[in-house]
């Protein structure tokens, strides 16, 4: 099933071509014997209309699927770097960036399954713990990054803190098993009319991050940006 599916989307253009071939070729011939009812070429019309909408629901799941992590359902690094390039008209935008603490502890401890449920339970509790506008990745592995537009580093402060709270007070479980963690985060934030480059906005959140793992459940604001 998977191996036809693959198949069928490795060739998509070519079948899709096919078959409208054999459509219209249908029609024609059905065309010639009816001599040209309208509604003996309804149904073709309505066929193809129905391909088209079917074509335009799979590209759009496929274009979500592109820019979205499969483990957390969040988005991916592809989808936050694209995003970045807004931030220069949605000033003050703030960038926070967050790392699990000791995660590979909970790996070791308890598996990787569980390792997995946890950082699918903690995307959801990003996603909870922000706006519907803010960009939420996971950056890689066990980071994670949000975009929080026309949001200065006060605001953002609140927001992280809220995360670090929730997330410190959360029971992580899977099946059986329930566990804690907490997590570390850097905050940049790029004032109202600054331009500032995208590079330097994550260089100076991600400095501001390996500041805060020294003392880990930690929140650390850098001002470079500012
Ligand atoms: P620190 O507090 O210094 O950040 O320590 P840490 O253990 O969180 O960081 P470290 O970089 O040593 O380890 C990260 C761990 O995250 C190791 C890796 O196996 C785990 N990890 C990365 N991606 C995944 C994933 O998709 N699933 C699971 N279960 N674990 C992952
Ligand atoms: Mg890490
Ligand atoms: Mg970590």
């Amino acid at each position: 099933m998977i191996l036809m599916k693959e198949k069928l989307y490795k060739h998509a253009p070519l079948v899709l071509l096919l078959a409208g071939l054999l459509l219209w070729f249908a029609a024609l011939s059905i065309d010639r014997f009816y001599h040209k009812q309208v509604l003996v070429w309804m149904p073709f019309v309505i066929i193809q209309l129905i391909v088209s909408t079917a074509c335009g629901i799979l590209i759009r799941t496929l274009y979500q699927q592109v820019h979205m992590d499969a483990l957390t359902g969040l988005r991916n690094r592809k989808y936050f770097f694209a995003k970045l390039s807004e931030i220069k008209t949605k000033t003050p935008v703030s960038l926070i960036l967050i790392d699990i603490d000791n995660f590979k502890g909970i790996n070791d401890t308890y598996g990787h399954m569980v390792g997995d449920h946890v950082l699918h339970q903690f995307g959801e509790i990003l996603q909870n713990s922000t706006r519907k506008n803010d960009i939420i990745a996971r950056w890689g592995g066990e980071e994670f990054a949000v975009i929080l537009f026309h949001t200065d580093t006060e605001e953002a402060f609140n927001i992280a803190d809220r995360i670090r709270t929730v997330v410190e007070d959360h029971v992580f479980s899977c099946e059986t098993i329930t566990c804690k963690i907490t997590i570390s985060i850097g905050i940049a934030s790029i004032e109202e009319g600054k331009d500032v480059g995208t590079e330097q906005f994550i260089r100076v959140a991600d400095e501001a991050l390996y500041r805060a793992k020294e003392k880990k459940n930690y929140i650390v604001i850098d001002a470079d940006c500012r």
